[in-house]
């Protein structure tokens, strides 16, 4: 058995950089900048009004109460034709350029005005309510590193720099397959004795698609390693990536390990972990396999610690790992010390610290308390167990909604 860390090792190792592309932005979520993006001009742009109201010089405004000249209206779009003398103002809306000579906006509501008028009766400080050229980003300025996985906010940042097409790697196309004679689709209607629904496909896809790939499905094969091979064959010659769930345990039907040994290679099966310990990982020539075990749990647990940081990383990503935080058992948990355990919890930020509860039951197939959960409670080998009030460190996989409106507004609809 490998350590985890081995393995992952092993696993980023064997992972070849995905060719690189220029993108549209409406298609580039979730990929990652092979160039740095710098900006080629100030956002904002121009030196400009943060507020609906009236550009004037600040000096006028230092025998305020006062009242100016309106010299003319500045919308959004417009540029200003005149320049704000001494004793003028100009309308001016939010986002319109500052007129040359202003060099504070009074807001609106803190003026009123008639015909060409506006009475200011309180002074405001100077440079008040104006977003100079280049306050959030200077020309020139590195805006973001390689390897920044983009997030919608990133994509509204480069939309502003007029970065339309960032240069990427290509989004990863990933084969799904569920192995298993067993193994039904989950619209079968009667299931016949000894048959369960495939619910590793739709999960994995699912989670394919959440890291940023794409899923490509390959429907259910079933223990046939004629099947088998020529199934993995065509997912590995048209796919980055192939996953399997099941058959790579012990069994004499578990044939996924066979068919990779024959047509490709093992580079390593079997890590030191719970769940997932059957865990395969080969190639097909130059295509990853990664042979997931059958229960879905494990199943989970493999595409969170070997298949989504080897995607990103793929990607050219520089960050691969879910963030880990420290929270306070709420009950004791036994593990085996000769693994790394990953437990299905739920964590309760409650009264300053993480609090954290088994979500369910905790063997493999074990589905509701995988659902449940939001974290993966990690507790490293030779620990073998903590007890109530332990602190255990907490792998946040789902960080999902977590109040009511009715909790935060007191609104029931
Ligand atoms: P295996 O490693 O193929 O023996 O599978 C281990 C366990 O996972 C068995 O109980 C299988 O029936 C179950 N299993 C395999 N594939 C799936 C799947 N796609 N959905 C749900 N359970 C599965
Ligand atoms: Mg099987």
């Amino acid at each position: 058995m490998k350590p985890l860390a081995e393995a992952q090792r092993r696993v980023l190792g064997a992972m070849a950089p995905l060719p690189i592309e220029r993108v549209p932005l409406a298609a580039a979520a979730g990929l990652v900048l092979v160039e740095p993006a710098d900006a080629p001009h100030d956002v904002p742009p121009f030196t400009n009004s943060a507020m609906d109201g009236f550009a004037v010089r600040a000096a006028d405004l230092a025998a305020a109460p006062v009242d100016l000249v309106i010299v003319e209206d500045v919308p959004a779009g417009s540029v200003p034709a005149l320049p704000v003398g001494p004793g003028q103002a100009a309308r001016i809306m939010t986002g319109a350029p500052m007129p040359e000579g202003a060099d504070t906006v009074v807001m609106v509501e803190a003026t009123s005005s008639s015909g060409d008028r506006v009475h200011i009766g309180e002074p405001v400080p100077a440079g008040a309510s104006v977003r100079a050229a280049g306050s959030d980003v200077a020309s020139g300025e590195r805006v973001f590193a390689v390897g920044t996985r983009l997030g919608p906010t990133h994509l509204g940042l480069l939309a502003a720099i007029g970065i339309s097409a960032p240069m990427v790697r290509r989004r990863p196309r990933v084969a799904v397959l569920s192995t298993g004679s067993e193994v039904m689709p989950a619209e079968t209607g009667r299931l016949a004795v000894g048959a369960i629904r495939d619910a590793n496909r739709p999960l994995l896809m699912a989670m394919i698609a959440e890291a940023g790939a794409e899923a490509v499905d390959f429907g259910i094969v079933p223990d046939d390693a004629a099947l088998l091979r020529s199934t993995l064959g065509e997912a590995a010659a048209t796919c980055d990536a192939v996953l399997t769930s099941g058959g790579v345990s012990m069994g004499d039907y578990d044939l996924v390990k066979q068919v990779l040994a024959e047509t490709g290679s093992i580079e390593f099966w079997r890590v030191a972990m719970q769940p997932a310990k059957p865990f395969a990982f080969g190639l097909l020539g130059e295509t990853p396999l990664f042979g997931l075990p059958g229960n879905p749990v494990s199943v989970t647990v493999a595409f969170e610690q070997f298949v989504r940081p080897a995607l990103l990383h793929r990607m050219g990503a520089r960050l691969l790992f879910r963030p880990r935080i420290v929270g306070v058992l709420d009950e004791a948990v036994e593990t085996d010390p000769a693994k790394i355990v990953f437990l299905r919890v739920i964590a309760r930020y409650a009264a300053g610290e993480w609090r954290v509860g088994l979500s369910g039951g905790q063997s493999s197939h074990e589905l509701t308390a995988l659902a449940a959960a939001n974290a993966f409670a990690v507790i490293p080998v030779g620990t073998g167990g903590l007890a109530a009030g332990e602190q255990v460190e907490l792998e946040m996989f789902r960080w999902p909604e977590a109040r009511t409106a009715e909790e935060v507004l007191g609104w029931t609809g």
